[in-house]
């Protein structure tokens, strides 16, 4: 089969001949469709420290995707040959202590596929039954490709109660951006949505019609001030992992504010802890998607109306790769999805 792999410890990917994998009795074979670029990937792509560290090499890389199922290893019940689905690419133990307590999300010994296992950027990928996720009729495979991103956006957005809140997005990346949705979606009154970079700002405007703000040119304060807010935000989604953005948002946050953290920042970054302690703030970091509360939230919410297609701004057929690599990187595009199928 091709596969996307990272085939030697330096900057690139590269198109190989790989064996269709083979399936244990827990497990099922899945015939990719279409698949999503992550930053992610472009870590993988540069070979950056973290890549460096992390991802053992040969490895086919990848986890955003939408295909259907074409084998079932022997003990899989409850799926079937030709079910359309995406699924989970973090792989989870049953035995560590938060897993026991069903939050599978937590457990200590997750592998990633397309990190530490091999991954969906191939027209075959090996996934245990447990991580599969069926896709309704009405969600095309090109959303099924960026469901893990929506999932990251879904589970940072729903930490806290936003029905009726003013909500600040910090990072107008395609997971701000569908976050700023989901936020809209969810009953939020105002969401407002910062970057630096027009190019993310004006499509988060084109996607979401919140209220964009270039931290770079215009003050916070001004916003709260034109929005008729007393005394600021109520909650805040941090996803920029820029340190700027997390102290601007502390600041522009009310008293007793909530802040879910999903934007990794590159190093171990100064924040100041006193302001966060005055300001009663809570802190939530976010990791992954909820195994699997965020799924069943977000299929459930795409079928009653909340639309993130416009986040997908190219589309190349994977055999044009490298293309859908450069517009990732070249900071203006929003989701690049790849098709296996041409
Ligand atoms: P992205 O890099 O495409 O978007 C980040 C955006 O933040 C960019 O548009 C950038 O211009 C903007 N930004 C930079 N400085 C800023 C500032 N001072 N104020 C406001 N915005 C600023 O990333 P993405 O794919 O949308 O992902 C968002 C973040 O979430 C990234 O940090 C990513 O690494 C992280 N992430 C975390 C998890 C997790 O499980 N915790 C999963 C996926 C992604
Ligand atoms: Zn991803």
């Amino acid at each position: 089969m091709k596969a996307l792999e990272k085939s030697k410890p330096e900057e690139g990917l590269w198109m190989v001949q790989a064996p269709v994998p083979e399936i244990g009795p827990d497990e099922v074979l899945i015939k990719i469709n279409t698949t999503g670029i992550c930053g992610t990937d472009i870590h993988i792509w540069n070979w950056d420290d973290w890549a460096a560290h992390t991802v053992p090499v040969p490895m086919i890389t990848g986890h955003e995707f939408a295909g259907e199922i074409v084998e079932l290893g022997r003990n899989v019940s409850g799926l079937s040959i030709g079910q359309r689905c995406s699924g989970e690419g973090h792989l989870v133990r049953t035995d560590s202590r938060q897993s026991r307590s069903g939050k599978f999300h937590l457990d200590p010994g997750t592998r990633g596929i397309g990190v530490n296992e091999q991954g969906a950027f191939a027209q075959y990928l090996r996934l245990p039954a447990f991580n599969v996720v069926p896709l309704p009729d009405d969600i095309p495979d090109e959303i099924g490709a960026i469901l893990d991103p929506l999932g990251n956006a879904v589970h940072t957005a729903l930490s806290f109660d936003l029905l009726g809140e003013d909500v600040l997005i910090t990072g107008a990346g395609p997971i701000g951006i569908m976050a700023a949705a989901v936020a809209r979606h969810a009953g939020a009154r105002n969401v407002v949505i910062t970057d630096v970079n027009p190019d993310r700002l004006t499509l988060a405007e084109e996607v979401t019609r919140v209220r964009t703000v270039n931290v770079a040119k215009e003050d916070l304060n001004d916003v709260i001030h034109e929005l008729g807010l007393k005394e600021g935000f109520d909650v805040g989604l941090e996803m920029s992992g820029n340190q700027q953005a997390l102290d601007q948002m502390v600041e522009a946050l009310v008293m007793g504010g909530k802040i879910a953290l999903l934007g990794i920042p590159p190093g171990k970054s100064p924040v100041d802890w006193s302001r966060i302690v005055f300001k009663a703030i809570t802190l939530k970091g976010v990791y992954g998607r909820e195994m699997f509360e965020t799924w069943y939230k977000m299929i459930a919410m795409l079928q009653n109306g909340l639309d993130v297609s416009r986040v997908i701004t190219h589309r190349f057929a994977v055999d044009d790769f490298a293309e859908g690599f450069a517009a990732m990187k070249s900071g203006q595009s929003g989701k690049v999805v790849l098709d296996w199928t041409k």
